[in-house]
């Protein structure tokens, strides 16, 4: 089944923190133009939305620390360039910001089930599909850690907790939709939590009742040793993130409890600091691995994983869940989010439960396709890049597509017909069977394999063309974050690709198709003349068939 994205209220502006999520662009956005009168009058204006906030959200604090942390970046040239009101202003808010802190860790508050559901005020149905697609379920706000390797912008000291009974219920409500695995952190460490007598140990051995994995990612903040040897002689699904600041500490009570720590993030490149050292004018990979939803003590989130980089310092995208979410994305963490092709329509749930597909990609995904330069740095191993997509229409890649027919059909076989024969299948599982097939075959046809490579670039082109004129903002800022890349790309570009009709230069055996199709991406960009791109996805409308999990012409129905 395909949802049609405007049919969903997946991407729209309905939080505080994504107003200010839109004025930290701006803010940026005006920077890298060097226009730092308007950089004056839009930090006022987020001084004024911070000042008109009782009390800062999770998310609202966080991203009032990356607009500092911009701040600091360009000080020299806002000070030079702006009026004395810009310090007083960035004072200000500064101190804001230290108030907040203090405000909220001195006085320290457990969000029960009851607060915490009736602020979502989520139908039954989102509900149910919120504990289903939960990845990550944080246990508080703010972290006593604050290290800075932290793409999640955890916020400095411990603000909230969620309740004992509060998260027993979550773990439950979870349980009870079949969602079977759960991280016990986010933008927090899990060994921080605690209510009245309670402590993490406690919610593990409540677990221990449910048919939920959990797993555990702690850098031991000071004082939780104890808590750290009791999990460890429990037996918990328990890591411990190495930092330069906690190796020796952990050495120490590996030592003293005579058994190994599972340890992550021990090699010494990932002792770079990040997060707060955020430099804005890189793009770097995601360091999210999951698609799903997030829980935390203000709130939920639908999380869709991004480079990290100016637009999005998190390294993924956090689209609030609201009583409008008619939307979630299948769950799929660690190995299986790395399989997942970001450049596809998403897979997801419809509010009755059943599985379909958007027609469209959301705007983080045609970031990713602008953003992405295709090279081995920003890809992970085992993520698929958009380079690497393009290169699977290649002739090479199409005549060992033909020699993989026999186990390509035994693969399918065995997903379709272990249990069962073709005569005995559902209608709908009859149909996937048969068009599965069809797909590959096509794909190993010449023919039809040009063709599905010119319908998924129109297809991306398409997306990008309509995406532009309404983001002129974060344009601006890919502008400038690509901006090398563009000026290599147009200054080799041939004439042979700039004056030909983009048909005739992507079925060019000699042209490199990645290279064709980022000149043509840099042309939406930057306005350039792009009438030759306008006929080309005219000639090829396209759309995505989830079924075939290939890019085909666009019918009417779709
Ligand atoms: S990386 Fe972990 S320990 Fe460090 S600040 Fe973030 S949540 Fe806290």
């Amino acid at each position: 089944m395909i949802l049609l994205n405007n049919d969903i209220k997946i991407q729209a502006f309905t939080t505080k923190d994504c107003l200010l999520e839109q004025k930290k662009n701006e803010f940026l956005a005006s920077l890298y133009e060097k226009n730092f009168q308007a950089a004056e009058l839009i930090f006022m204006d987020i001084l004024k939305l911070a000042q008109n906030q009782s009390e800062f959200s999770e998310n609202f604090e966080k991203r009032l620390n990356q607009i500092q942390t911009i701040f600091k970046k360009f000080k020299h040239a806002l000070f030079k360039h702006c009026s004395s009101e810009i310090k007083k202003n960035h004072d200000c808010l500064k101190k804001m910001i230290l108030a907040s802190i203090k405000h909220s860790s001195d006085s320290i508050g457990h969000v029960n089930f009851q607060t915490w559901e009736t602020k979502l005020d989520l139908k039954p149905c989102q509900k149910n599909l919120l504990f289903q697609t939960a990845m990550t379920f944080q246990l508080t706000s703010g972290c006593s850690n604050f290290c800075r390797r932290c793409n999640e912008w955890a916020l400095p000291k411990v603000r909230r907790h969620f309740s004992f009974n509060a998260i027993l219920t979550i773990l439950n409500h979870m349980a009870d939709q079949k969602n079977d695995e759960i991280s016990l952190y986010g933008a927090s460490d899990p060994l921080d939590w605690t209510a009245g007598d309670k402590a993490l140990p406690d919610i593990i051995e409540y677990l221990k009742k449910l048919p939920l994995e959990y797993s555990l990612l702690t850098k031991v903040p000071k004082g939780k040793r104890h808590l750290l040897k009791l999990l460890l002689k429990n037996h918990s699904n328990l890591s411990v993130s190495i930092t330069s600041k906690n190796k020796k500490r952990i050495k120490q009570i590996e030592q003293e409890i005579d058994t190994p720590i599972s340890k992550q993030h021990d090699l010494e490149e990932l002792l770079i600091p990040a997060g707060l050292d955020e430099d804005f004018i890189s793009i770097k990979p995601s360091i999210t691995d999951g698609y799903g939803t997030e829980i935390t003590p203000d709130g939920a989130f639908i999380i869709i994983p991004c480079f990290t980089s100016a637009l999005y310092p998190f390294g993924h995208k956090k689209i609030p869940v609201t009583s409008n979410t008619r939307f979630f994305p299948v769950k799929k963490t660690g190995r299986q989010a790395l399989l997942v092709d970001y450049f596809k329509p998403l897979e997801g749930y419809d509010l009755n439960k059943s599985r379909c597909h958007l027609s469209a990609l959301l705007d983080v995904q045609i970031e990713s396709v602008i953003l992405d330069n295709g090279t081995d740095q920003l890809t992970p191993p085992g993520m698929r890049s958009l380079k690497e997509f393009l290169s699977i229409f290649e002739e090479k890649a199409r005549c060992q597509r033909k020699k993989m027919t026999p186990s390509i059909m035994k693969k399918l076989k065995q997903r379709f017909l272990a249990t069962t024969c073709f005569k005995k299948l559902s209608k709908k599982n009859k149909n996937l069977f048969l068009k599965k097939i069809a797909g590959h075959l096509k794909l190993c046809k010449q023919k039809h394999c040009v063709s599905a490579r010119l319908y998924a670039v129109s297809f991306f082109l398409e997306s990008i063309r309509q995406y532009i004129p309404t983001h002129s903002v974060n344009v601006k800022i890919m502008r400038f974050l690509l901006k090398n890349e563009i000026q290599y790309v147009f200054n080799l570009t041939d004439t042979l690709i700039a004056d030909q009709s983009l048909d005739k230069v992507l079925t060019d055996p000699d042209v490199d198709v990645f290279y064709a199709f980022r000149f043509y991406v840099f042309c939406l960009l930057t306005e350039s003349d792009d009438r030759a791109i306008l006929e080309f996805i005219q000639t090829y409308p396209a759309a995505y068939d989830p079924e075939a999990d290939i890019f085909v012409l666009r019918s009417f129905s779709n």
